[in-house]
């Protein structure tokens, strides 16, 4: 008997018959001899739906409240996935975020998990109870409702399976795993049988979303069995998905670059002829960290005359708060001649382990973005990606350019 945790995202839920079926793929798993814990999302769409009401009441939504309103959609759906599966004769329990006690720190909206009580649980699965928990809440030490951030019902599925010890984590959704790149922008990507945490980790933070990024530092960081998969495949025909694998498969010939992902969340400031001396970095990008904002990519240009230019990217969410700030304060604090910005960029990165072992990538890269005249804005390496920032209108020909030039294109049926 095996302990498997299924989280099924917002589409797989998203209206009373896909919540059927749902119900008929838990059951098949129960029904096998494991024990089932089951995380679901909101029906798809629903917390855009409740963010925009409360962006109605209020341009920028208090934090505590936010969090009460949007984790009502994933309420709903525990509550469907319950009886659905009693009406199948599955004895079947739903819980809240707080009801399980999934506790975490205070930061609303984008709150970080301290704990899971699984004595409510284990007492469930041991009297042959299918127990469905609400993703994306939890609740903290003080009682309030907190939520993890967008996508975050997949940490909340890796989380309980790290709690539970369970034997397997599996990510249902409507792709049939991990792809090469997002199937809807290249219709030839492939899907991946494996894909290590460290290019997985790399592929969520630069953009895939697929996952949500903290899902798979948990599941690196408790050693999870993870798996994405599709529910929307009929029974008994199931594919065998992407596992999420902790080592390299030293048997196997690893392609260089294992997918290409994007994110057109970004946008570009720079600071122009800044005096070029010691402290100037930090009176830049300090003043943006103390206001909160994440700095992504920076590049300082080569001094000459005594002065020089330094850009950064953020989330193109904090662009208008980031120019304002260096604007109004940094300009003049430090002397800059000008600021400038650009909130119509992109992002696009090549990540893969075996680009450790083989030199020239970079090179290839630039080649293809060059062969299809498209201009590089900036540029960033770690040991496993490359990433270029570009004109957002190339987003999908660079996409597409460099999917190709990497040979990750499906070979012609
Ligand atoms: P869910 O609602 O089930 O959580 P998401 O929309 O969050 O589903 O994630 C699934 C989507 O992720 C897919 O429909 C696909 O368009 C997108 N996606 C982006 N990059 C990839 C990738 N590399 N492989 C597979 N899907 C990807
Ligand atoms: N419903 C939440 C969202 O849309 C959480 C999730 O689906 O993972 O972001
Ligand atoms: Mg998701």
């Amino acid at each position: 008997m095996a302990l498997i945790v299924q989280k099924y995202g917002g589409t797989s839920v998203a209206n009373p018959e896909r919540i059927m079926n749902v119900a008929q793929r838990v059951a098949k798993w129960k029904r096998a001899g494991n024990q089932v814990v089951v995380v679901v999302s909101a029906m798809s769409g629903e917390t855009n739906r409740l963010i925009a009401l409360a962006k109605a009441i209020q341009a920028s939504p208090d934090p505590r409240e936010l969090d009460v309103t949007v984790s009502t959609g994933e309420q709903v759906t525990i509550g469907l996935l319950a009886m659905a599966l009693k009406e199948i004769g599955i004895k079947a329990r739903s819980y809240t975020g707080g009801q399980v006690r999934i506790l975490t720190d205070d930061a609303y909206t984008k709150a970080r998990i301290l704990s899971i009580d699984d004595q409510a649980m284990r007492a469930d699965l041991d009297n042959d109870t299918v127990v469905i928990v609400a993703g994306f809440q939890g609740v903290d030490a003080a009682g309030n409702i907190t939520t993890l951030g967008r996508g975050g019902s997949d940490t909340t599925g890796v989380a309980l399976a790290a709690a539970l010890k369970a034997d397997e984590c599996q990510i249902y959704t409507d792709v049939d795993g991990v792809y090469t790149t997002d199937p809807r922008i290249v219709p030839e990507a492939r899907r991946l049988n494996t894909i290590t945490f460290e290019e997985m980790l790399e592929m969520a933070s630069l953009g895939s979303k697929v996952l949500q990024i903290r899902s798979v530092e948990f599941a690196g960081k408790y050693k999870v069995k993870l798996r994405v998969l599709s529910s929307l495949e009929e029974l008994g025909k199931e594919g065998p998905g992407t596992l999420i694998t902790l080592e390299e498969d030293k048997d196997m010939e690893q392609p260089i670059i294992s997918g290409i992902a994007f994110s057109r969340d970004e946008a570009k400031l720079t600071v122009l002829g800044v005096p070029d001396r010691p402290g100037i970095a930090y009176q830049i990008l300090g003043a943006v960290a103390d206001a909160n904002i994440d700095v992504d990519m920076i590049i300082q240009n080569i001094g000459h005359d005594g002065s020089t230019d330094i850009s950064f990217t953020v989330n193109r969410g904090d662009y208008a708060k980031a120019l304002a700030l260096l604007q109004d304060k940094v300009k003049a604090q430090i002397g800059a001649r000008d600021i400038i910005g650009d909130n119509k960029i992109c992002k696009v990165s090549a990540v893969g382990v075996g680009m450790r072992s083989h030199p020239g990538i970079a090179s290839q890269m630039f080649r293809a973005l060059s062969e299809d005249g498209i201009n590089i804005k900036m540029i960033s390496t770690s040991e496993i990606k490359i990433s270029v920032v570009v004109d957002e209108k190339y987003l999908e020909l660079a996409v597409r350019s460099l999917h190709k030039a990497f040979g990750l294109d499906q070979a012609a049926a």
